[in-house]
């Protein structure tokens, strides 16, 4: 790991986040309260122009990771984020001056088949050996706790503790605190190069100790010396996962919880209910295509019905931030001072908090926690490879 540049007094610290989307604000928003002077630049003119509005808002850390049993380190951060998210939501409510429709309601997991019910327990059993909360519904309990599911459902159980946000307004609420807490925005600014050494210049010439990069799956910028020599920040592209999604208008009799089958989920938020997505590994372009909506939509009328009649408000398609192994990039660059926030895939909602906490440390107190070792953004060779991923094997 690099050495860390000259630490100054964290109260004139100044420290500038590249990328206006949940990481970045979510890292902003900690650095700000450890005391240092932030800048957000986003190339946007406004909040929302990347990955975090086309989100679900789902904080699934028992869904997405009980079954991988391959991703260790990423479960570990994954329930580390799902414990912070209660006060971190409320953090932001109480800044941002409102709701962002944290729902405490847990998941419920269904399966249609026999072939699906097994996958199911795999699931439940994976959970306990988590110690993650898990509870198995008899068919009683499934028509009390959630009754707008139609009879196809074999089996279900609940996830008590993976619960759901609006995404898009969790950032304008995000984006409020921030204001008030005086951090400043520079938006329509698409940062492309920083001149670097013991500070670090920006294209509009501010001046800052450290940088931020939370650009998601966008360029990042390059890098030079003070005479105008390449530095290298070692760092990956991000591998573009694309997303479609369905927004229907809620509907009387629809669902409570957010519903996942082993291939869609069904998310009921105040003004809409989603439901998603595709995952089309490798494609970065926004098209939304009418076969696969209209998929999504007969799915989520087999397992809901009246979606069905549910008038469509709208659809989009979103870039999932991947990296080669699936795992984030977190932690301080090949350049000093210069801090990765990348790659948080189809759970950067849900690993904010996390991030933000592991950034934090990293940039205030020049501290890596053991939760943030494994996902230094230096484990890639040339090839993408990563000797020491965190996706490795238990
Ligand atoms: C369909 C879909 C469903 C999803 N559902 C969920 C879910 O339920 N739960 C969950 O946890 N996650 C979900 N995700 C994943 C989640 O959206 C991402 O992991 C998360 O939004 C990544 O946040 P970010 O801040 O890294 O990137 P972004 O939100 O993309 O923000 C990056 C920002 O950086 C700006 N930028 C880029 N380059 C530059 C530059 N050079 N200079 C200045 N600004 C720049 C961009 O304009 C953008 O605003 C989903 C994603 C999709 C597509």
């Amino acid at each position: 790991m690099p050495a860390q540049p000259n630490m100054r007094n964290t109260g004139s610290l100044r420290v500038a986040v590249v990328g206006a989307g949940i990481i970045g604000l979510s890292a902003a928003l900690e650095l700000r309260a450890r005391g240092a002077d932030v800048a957000v630049y986003e190339s946007g003119t406004e909040l929302g122009a990347g990955a975090t509005v086309r989100a679900a808002g789902m904080l699934g850390a028992a869904f997405e990771w009980a079954i991988e049993a391959d991703q260790r380190a990423l479960a570990a951060l994954a329930r580390h984020a799902g414990m912070l998210w209660p006060d971190f939501a409320a953090r932001i409510e109480r800044a941002g001056g409102g709701s962002l429709e944290f729902s405490k309601e847990g998941a419920i997991v269904v399966a249609r088949s026999d072939a699906e019910t097994e996958w199911l327990e795999t699931l439940a059993a994976a959970c306990q050996a988590r110690e993650l909360p898990v509870r198995r519904l008899s068919a009683a309990e499934l028509k009390r706790e959630e009754p707008a599911l139609t009879g196809v459902v074999k089996a279900a159980l609940v996830l008590p503790e993976d619960r759901h946000v609006d995404a898009q307004i969790a950032l304008q609420r995000l984006g409020a605190a921030l204001s008030r807490a005086g951090v400043g925005f520079r938006f329509g600014r698409r940062v492309e190069r920083i001149v670097g050494g013991q500070v670090f210049q920006m294209p509009d010439g501010e001046r800052f100790d450290r940088v931020v990069l939370a650009t998601g799956m966008g360029s990042l910028p390059v890098f030079v010396g003070p005479r105008g020599a390449p530095l290298e920040h070692g760092l990956v592209e991000a591998v573009p996962v694309k997303g479609q999604m369905l927004a229907l208008a809620p509907v009387n009799g629809g669902p409570r919880h957010v519903i996942h089958t082993r291939d869609i989920y069904i998310v009921p938020k105040s003004r809409w209910v989603l439901v998603g997505a595709t995952s089309e590994r490798g494609r970065a372009d926004t098209s939304v295509d009418p076969a696969k909506i209209a998929a999504l939509k007969s799915r989520a009328a087999e397992m809901v019905g009246v979606l069905g009649s549910a008038p469509e408000v709208t659809a989009w398609a979103g870039i999932r931030p991947g990296t080669p192994d699936d795992a984030p990039m977190i932690g301080q660059t090949a350049i000093p001072g210069v801090f990765a926030a990348l790659g948080h895939y189809r759970n950067g909602v849900l690993l904010a908090p996390a991030t933000a906490e592991l950034v934090a440390d990293q940039v205030i107190d020049g501290k890596v926690s053991p939760l943030a070792a494994a996902f230094d953004p230096l484990r890639f060779d040339k090839q993408g490879e990563a000797p020491h991923s965190p996706s490795q094997k238990d």
